[in-house]
């Protein structure tokens, strides 16, 4: 019997399981004392459902006890932090188990890789080593199979060889032969005699006497105790792990930590890979997300470009404009007129900086042979001003002309086209009702801004000439109201109305306030770009929940192998940045694409003539909140995953 300090020493120790929710609490074992020096190759025998697996759990800390104490190379393990726990399950111990448990969507070299990920080793050093090791236990034809493409015997041969891929000082094989033909047993308990023959610790359990007797020591337990404990042999190779100067290590390399980037690189790389192993699945939560980013870009570019066309459209016709229109609102009220005399009381209010009579009739114009019907208005030289309409050739006509009532026109795009084809009308004759005007100036095309190509239908001469002498009638259409200051278009109407109502004694006159009219409209633009924008963010929440959803799912489907992360040494942070760094990749993806289909989308739309603007601050904000939502919704079933029990996740199917 060695003298030295035991590696594994047991005192005492006891399991039971519930009693905790008013379930009978079932002892599994029942103070167990054992201590097992480095170097030795133990059978831990006993029937099925003895307490053999709740034991080696125990020994391999991926399960506490409940009570007792537990002391590996001296010191106490329910002191040790869980990282520390997660260092000695990463170094120290390898673990073999009945059911092989290996990742199913790793290859076999992938598989064997993880407990060297986990512990911070380069990727081409650690690589090599996994392949001498699957070359060693030959299966160097089958590096890159999945363990559903390998037999039993392989699978259990992958898993040995990540047991010694950090070194495996201490080798826990529960049942290892337990599911094998008898064949591949025999070849992987010759590997086990070979590995204890080498210096590693070997722990095998078994409820087969067979198996249990190439063990050099063998101690059987019944009911939670052990009933013998049998040496057959002293002779022990050197160990690999000596017990001394242990803690030192482990509290260095628990302290040691991989860099932020090569534990990024590697969550990515392991996102990746579950992405592609779960396509279909992957791009169904890629669509929510995408939609998502989408409409918030499509929506709010159709807002804002409406809300542009709208605001673009007004300040054509200018936002400071008010008139001045004959008749009462009241139904049986008074038909009321407005006549010239009219227009300097208006002019007299304040805040009006000018007004304008203005007349409007149907007339028949011609121009050599060509008859053509048009509108005429019968404005004064304030029109330009007032009407924000200039002309593109020649002159508008002058207060002279206006005083004079000269037989003066400036023709609309649309009359001068039909009247005169291509060739210039400027300085040429019309006849407009028989009396010879001549064409001074050609108004600017109005109908491409406004879309009212009706405007376009005009001619325009001076007031005093279309009532008088075309016309024949002195009662206005209306008055159209410039403005000095819009803000003030409220005191103005008021003024307006008390101006008018003294004069004609009676209301038979209406004030259209364009201003407030504008205001309205624009109010409601601002309103449905709102709403807009508030659908599409309700869709990238749906998106968002949609992660989630997927995400726990994810976590429930894959506890086994999380369990299988935990017992091969990830961290909790390591099992928490894994799915953190699915969900948002899956963001990030999802978000760029959402970005590129909103474009295109909004691309195809503007060749439909749907009035978009895409600002650059709603396209990084959909991203951004795409982004957080993988963040916010990835963290719950992230840091869920990361809470989870080693053994109750390797125990869940
Ligand atoms: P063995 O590996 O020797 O077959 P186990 O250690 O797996 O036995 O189980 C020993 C006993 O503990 C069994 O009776 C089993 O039902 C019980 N047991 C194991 N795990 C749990 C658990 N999580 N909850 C309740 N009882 C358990
Ligand atoms: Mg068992």
């Amino acid at each position: 019997m060695p003298a030295s300090l035991p590696l594994i020493e047991l005192v005492e120790v006891r399991r039971a399981y519930g009693g905790t929710d008013g379930s009978p609490a079932v002892d599994v074992l029942r103070g167990i004392s054992l201590s097992i020096h480095a170097g030795e190759f133990v059978a831990i025998m006993g029937a099925s459902g003895s307490g053999k697996s709740t034991l080696m759990h125990i020994l391999g800390c991926l399960d506490r006890p409940s009570a007792g104490t537990y002391r590996f190379a001296g010191q106490e393990i329910a002191a040790f932090s869980a990282d520390a726990l997660a260092w000695l399950r990463r170094e120290a111990f390898g673990f073999v188990f009945q059911g092989y448990h290996l990742i199913r969507t790793l290859d076999a070299l992938q598989n064997v890789e993880v407990p060297a990920v986990y512990a911070g080793e380069p990727v081409a050093q650690r690589e090599a080593r996994a392949r001498a090791l699957l070359t060693r236990l030959g299966l160097e034809t089958r590096t890159d199979h999945r363990p559903g493409q390998l037999s039993g015997g392989q699978q259990q041969r992958v898993s040995i060889a990540r047991a010694l891929m950090n070194g495996g000082h201490i080798i826990l094989a529960d049942e290892p032969t337990g599911a094998l033909d008898s064949q591949s047993g025999a070849e992987v308990m010759a590997l086990l005699k070979e590995l204890a023959a080498s210096g590693h610790t070997v722990i095998l359990i078994t409820h087969d006497r067979d198996v249990a007797a190439q063990a050099r020591r063998i101690i059987e337990i019944r009911d939670g105790r052990i009933i013998a404990d049998n040496r057959q042999s002293e002779v022990l190779a050197k160990p690999l792990l000596e017990p001394a100067g242990f803690a030192a290590r482990m509290n260095e390399g628990v302290a040691r930590a991989a860099s932020l980037w090569t534990d990024t690189r590697e969550a990515v790389t392991s996102a990746w890979r579950t992405f592609g192993v779960n396509r279909f699945r992957t791009l169904l939560t890629l669509l929510g997300i995408v939609i998502g980013v989408a409409s918030v870009i499509v929506m709010l570019a159709i807002g804002t470009g409406t809300q542009a066309k709208v605001a673009q459209k007004m300040a054509l016709f200018g936002t400071n404009r008010m008139y001045v229109v004959p008749g009462s609102d009241e139904a049986r009220g008074l038909g009321g007129t407005l006549s010239e005399q009219d227009v300097p009381l208006v002019r007299e209010v304040p805040n009006v900086a000018a007004a304008m009579p203005f007349l409007r009739g149907q007339v028949t114009l011609r121009a050599g042979h060509v008859d053509a019907g048009a509108t005429i208005w019968a404005v004064t030289p304030d029109a330009p001003r007032i009407l924000n309409w200039q002309p593109v050739r020649g002159q508008f006509f002058t207060w002279s002309d206006e005083r004079d009532l000269a037989t003066v026109v400036l023709l609309g795009k649309k009359v001068r086209e039909r009247l005169f084809g291509s060739a210039d009308a400027l300085g040429k004759y019309v006849l407009v009702n028989n009396v010879p005007f001549q064409v001074i100036g050609e108004l600017a095309e109005k109908g491409a801004v406004t879309g009212d190509s009706d405007d376009d239908d005009v001619v325009m001469m001076p007031f005093s000439t279309g009532s008088r002498r075309v016309l024949g009638k002195t009662n206005l259409s209306w008055i159209s109201v410039l403005l000095d200051d819009v803000s003030r278009s409220d005191q103005t109407v008021k003024a307006l109305t008390d101006q008018l109502q003294a004069a004609h004694h009676v209301r038979d006159f209406q004030i259209y306030n364009a201003a407030a009219a504008i205001q309205a409209q624009e109010d409601t633009q601002r309103t449905m770009t709102l709403m807009l924008g508030l659908i599409a963010a309700i869709s990238l929440l749906v998106g968002g929940i949609g992660v989630m959803n997927i995400m726990l799912m994810t976590v429930k489907e894959r506890t086994r192998e999380i369990g299988i992360r935990m017992a091969t040494g990830a961290r909790q942070r390591d099992i928490q940045r894994q799915f953190l760094t699915e969900a948002v990749m899956v963001s990030l993806v999802g978000g760029s694409a959402g970005v590129v289909v909103g474009l295109a989308t909004g691309g195809a739309l503007i060749g439909w003539d749907v009035p978009m603007i895409f600002s650059v601050r709603a396209i990084v904000g959909a991203f951004a909140c795409a982004l957080a939502t993988g963040l916010v919704f990835g963290f719950m079933p992230a840091r869920q995953a990361a809470r989870l029990d080693p053994v109750v996740a390797l125990g869940s199917d």
